[in-house]
């Protein structure tokens, strides 16, 4: 088979401690997973959390450059736990999803507020306020059997090193079982997908010249500027 044109390169993150890099096939992300982000909002419905998308190539290493996006004024920092998979499954039963897991990284499900917003009120897909170019802020993966207990860590974000986020994973709504478990009965997972878990409260804006410093106890740090 020849394909008309060649892409650079299949988008990949780095494994502490590995060689090979994780390849990424797609990035899913949780929206409302923590109580006081969705009251941060005004949401207080009862209805459980739920899933977005972002394309594979959004993914933006640790230490490189934000390039503020354009088409608006109002670009958000979210840090999360981010889920990668190692094997595929559909339907997985809550018992058997963490067999699924290759390993965390932290996240920064970077989000243009002002578009999203206006997708909300109208009805209209998120699409634009979430999936752009380097958009999905992700440090190298940890191998599960290395990355402690992320279930009961703390996670946190500075911005030119003043606290804006700070939180532990154990109050997310939806552990991570049931994020995979829930995730597979819509898709079938993949190895190499990616799951964004979803951002605790005191999300909020960055500026060009911005350091942004996220961390989750047992997975070391992220950190990227915006230019
Ligand atoms: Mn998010």
């Amino acid at each position: 088979m020849s394909l008309a044109f060649a892409f650079d390169s299949i988008p990949s993150v780095a494994i502490t401690g590995r060689d090979a890099r994780f390849p990424v096939h797609r990035i899913y992300c949780v929206g409302r997973n923590y109580e006081e982000h969705k009251k941060e909002f005004g949401i207080t419905d009862r209805d459980p959390p739920f899933f977005f998308a972002k394309p594979a190539d959004a993914i933006l290493a640790d230490g490189k450059d934000i390039p503020y996006p354009p088409r608006t004024t109002s670009l958000h920092h979210e840090v999360e736990l981010v889920v990668a998979i190692g094997s595929r499954g559909r339907e997985i039963p809550l018992e058997r999803a963490l067999r699924h897991v290759y390993g965390y990284a932290i996240g920064n499900d970077l989000t243009r507020r002002d578009l999203q917003l206006a997708a909300r009120e109208k009805g209209r897909p998120w699409e634009m306020g979430k999936s752009f170019d380097a958009s999905a802020c992700i440090s190298d993966i940890t191998p599960a059997e290395s990355a402690g207990d992320v279930k009961r860590a703390r996670i946190w974000l500075k911005v030119g090193g003043q606290v804006r986020q700070d939180a532990h994973t154990a109050d997310m709504i939806w552990a991570v079982p049931e994020v995979i478990a829930e995730l597979s009965t819509f898709v079938e997972l993949r190895e190499g997908d990616l799951i964004y878990t979803g951002t605790p409260a005191g999300v909020g804006a960055v500026t060009r010249g911005d350091r942004i410093e996220c961390g989750i106890d047992g997975l070391g740090q992220l950190v990227n500027s915006v230019v």
